[in-house]
């Protein structure tokens, strides 16, 4: 074998990151923390950071809450190359993907009420959505619009078979290990586009990552189990699936997740409160070993710390009381 040959090809591409706020309240340190590892992963690797603005959602969509948080990404010292891109701008983007899946027979539309979801639906492992039990997968054309008439459907992509390989999604997560799951078992035909016409963050967020170059995720690991769908959208795309990197979640002391309720640790509070961006970072860096207790840090001052084993050490949810920043 040539083994310059190997060698060159076996060279990584430059890693490209990506910050995928969605606008819809306030950042909290949780998100702070998430943000700060992408961070890392795409700048210790000599990559670039990609920041988009996920307000698919109507609800989401406030370019005050998306300046705010591009403000205090900065302010911790948390910088980009490329955007803000919105995903509100993209719509048509999202409606090629589809129509591509839609070409080959691969979606269908689905009528099914929330509460008949939750009716007829087994609970899902990994992220707490419910199993699709695949009632309008085969409705004829007549059914399709006859219910029409009533309703708009919902889009859901076809998984394969459950004895199907193609429908077993396996991946690496740099922090978590090894991830296996079997669609049709774990969450059955999904949603790729809502009943009210907004488009799934599944579908959206493997196509913006595919067209942004994204080749690295790095976000809470409460997303662990979406990955799958979206690496298996990603292949039926015929793009290349990005690397994943779920990291822990801040716990608030009795085991909820952080979550906008907790006021005191939002970015707001905690700026308005006088403490340095040193200080915070410092801090969550502290959670996962990269610094020492009452060190005080950039995250530049980061850099020649960081490295995924290290956080793999540390993967534990992380408690972040009233005194976590303390
Ligand atoms: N927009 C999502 C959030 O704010 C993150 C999605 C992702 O990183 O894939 O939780």
């Amino acid at each position: 074998m040539d083994t310059k040959l190997s060698i060159k090809t076996g060279q990584r591409p430059p890693v490209v990151g990506r910050f995928a706020p969605t606008p819809s309240g306030r950042m909290h340190v949780g998100n702070a923390f998430s943000s700060l590892l992408a961070w890392l992963g795409a700048r210790s690797a000599g990559g670039r950071m990609v920041m988009r603005i996920e307000d698919l959602d109507p609800r989401a969509q406030s370019q005050e809450r998306a300046s705010k948080l591009m403000d205090d990404l900065l302010w911790l010292g948390l910088d980009w190359d490329e955007g803000p891109y919105y995903q509100s701008d993209r719509t048509e983007l999202y409606e090629e993907a589809l129509a591509r899946l839609d070409a080959r027979g691969l979606t269908y539309p689905c009528f099914c009420t929330r509460s008949q979801l939750h009716a007829a639906s087994a609970p899902h492992a990994s992220d707490g959505t419910y199993v699709y039990q695949g009632t309008c997968r085969d409705l004829t054309p007549a059914e399709v619009k006859e219910r029409m008439r009533l309703r708009k459907p919902a889009i859901r992509l076809r998984v394969p078979a459950e004895d199907d390989p193609d429908g077993t999604v396996c991946f690496e997560d740099l922090v978590y290990g090894p991830h296996r799951e079997v669609l049709a078992h774990d969450c059955g035909d999904f949603l790729v586009r809502r009943s009210d016409g907004v488009f799934a963050y599944q579908l959206a967020v493997v196509v913006d990552d595919a067209l942004m170059g994204v080749n690295q995720v790095v976000r809470g690991h409460d997303l662990l189990g979406s990955a799958a769908r979206q690496a298996y959208i990603c292949k039926l795309l015929g793009y290349r699936t990005p690397e994943y990197a779920h990291v822990p979640l801040l716990m608030a002391p009795d085991g909820r997740r952080l979550s906008k309720r907790d006021r005191d640790l939002d970015l707001g509070a905690i700026r308005e409160s006088g403490v340095s961006p040193r200080h915070v970072v410092g801090k969550l860096a502290c959670a996962v070993g990269l610094a020492e207790p009452g060190e005080e840090l950039s995250p530049d001052d980061l850099l020649a710390r960081f490295s995924w084993e290290k956080i793999r050490r540390h993967r534990g949810d992380i408690i972040a009381d009233g005194e976590f920043l303390r």
